[in-house]
């Protein structure tokens, strides 16, 4: 039997909570009680010293009421507005229950592109991190008042998924309806058992999930099993556990029933391995001896260090990244522009500003951006 995961042993955690269980459906208004104890459940894990990141929908559902929209789907226009006016609360309220609790809240909404494309991702990644290192907690949800539908994910799930391996989170935490995934739908069929464990995403565990979403929230177990392929393969474990009781995330420690979906590696490992392997390189960057030496030595790559580079890259690309003799040390993500990285050659970093005419990142390449043969 699969050894199962202890909630304590992670130090980045997303935990992604569904429409249906913030928002009442009668009143169309927030569920405070609940998420007054499920703010007490997050306040512990960052009490313990995790870095904690939520995930949470119910701007459409609470905007719909308000704007007093009719009930069942939505054009597109219409779920655009109501995420303007649910937003707004839902903000609120997750600011309120968070600060209560004396942790700060960070808004941040993000669009399909803001995960998909390079530049926007780092700038997504280095924000949230940051936030994390000051001890905020972000919350954070698509931006809804500017997606259209061919250009959004739509269901929280996934964007949870990303958003988790985004910020090289170690586990995701899909608060749910259900409590896991089951062989076959348990409201239909009474043999149906919960899965604890999955450890590898079969066509077996994808013809599982079966079935669609409810009116109300949008991922059914569909997206679930999505966002399990999108964390999973990102080195990060992820969980479905049911969101319906009080304290969620304690029951998860207490060891009731959940599904825990296992990675085979860690963030660190799959994102080394997705910079070194999957990624069309743009452009070079040269270093000198004394660069090459400390990028061995686990340091992040300064513009001091670089003799050249060469190619039409934008900030995000993957570049190759070669030694005094030319040979290649390993790949990385560029934290410049083509023509910022040229006039930042050999330069220190603390002329950067003079150089550019405004302040930038004092890496040319991040250590965590970086994949080194050997790594
Ligand atoms: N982003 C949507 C909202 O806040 C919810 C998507 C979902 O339910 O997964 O209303």
């Amino acid at each position: 039997m699969t050894q199962l995961p202890e909630l304590s042993s992670f130090r980045r955690i997303v935990v992604k909570v569904g429409s249906s269980l913030l928002v009442d459906q009668q009143k169309g208004a927030i569920k405070r009680d609940w998420l007054v104890a499920l703010a007490d459940d997050l306040a512990d894990l960052h009490r313990r010293g995790a870095d904690v990141m939520v995930v949470s929908s119910g701007s459409i559902a609470l905007g719909r009421t308000v704007l007093k929209l009719p009930r069942g789907p939505l054009r597109l226009e219409d779920s655009q507005a109501a995420a303007a006016v649910g937003q707004i609360a839902l903000a609120r309220t997750w600011s309120e229950v968070l600060g209560d609790r004396n942790i700060t809240a960070g808004q941040i909404l993000v669009t399909f592109t803001d995960t998909e494309e390079r530049r926007r991702y780092l700038n997504a990644r280095e924000t949230i991190g940051r936030l994390l290192d000051l001890r905020a907690v972000p919350v954070i949800n698509e931006n809804d008042t500017v997606a259209t539908n061919e250009i959004r994910y739509g269901d929280n799930d996934r964007l949870g998924a990303r958003v988790a391996t985004m910020a090289s989170a170690d586990l995701l935490i899909l608060l749910s309806d259900i409590d896991g995934l089951y062989t076959a739908p348990p409201h239909t069929n009474p043999d149906a058992k919960l899965l604890p464990v999955v450890p590898r995403i079969t066509p077996e565990i994808e013809a599982m999930a079966g079935g669609a979403a409810s009116e109300f929230s949008r991922g059914g177990m569909f997206t679930k099993i999505e966002a399990a392929k999108i964390s999973t393969t990102g080195g990060c474990h992820m969980v479905i556990a049911d969101g319906r009781v009080t304290n969620p995330i304690r029951r998860i420690q207490d060891g009731k029933p959940c599904t825990w979906f296992l990675s085979p590696s860690t963030p660190l490992t799959a994102r080394k391995k997705w910079i070194a392997g999957s990624m069309e390189p743009r452009g070079t960057v040269h270093l000198d001896e004394g660069a090459a030496r400390a990028l061995m030595q686990g340091k992040s790559l300064l513009p001091a260090g670089v003799t050249r580079v060469e190619g039409l890259f934008a900030r995000g690309d993957c570049v190759i990244i070669r030694g005094a003799r030319g040979e290649e040390l390993g790949r990385g993500l560029i934290g410049y522009d083509a023509d910022q990285a040229l006039q930042l050659v050999g330069r220190n970093s603390r002329d950067i500003e003079s150089v550019l005419g405004a302040p930038g990142r004092a890496e040319m390449i991040h250590r965590d951006d970086m994949a080194l043969a050997g790594d």
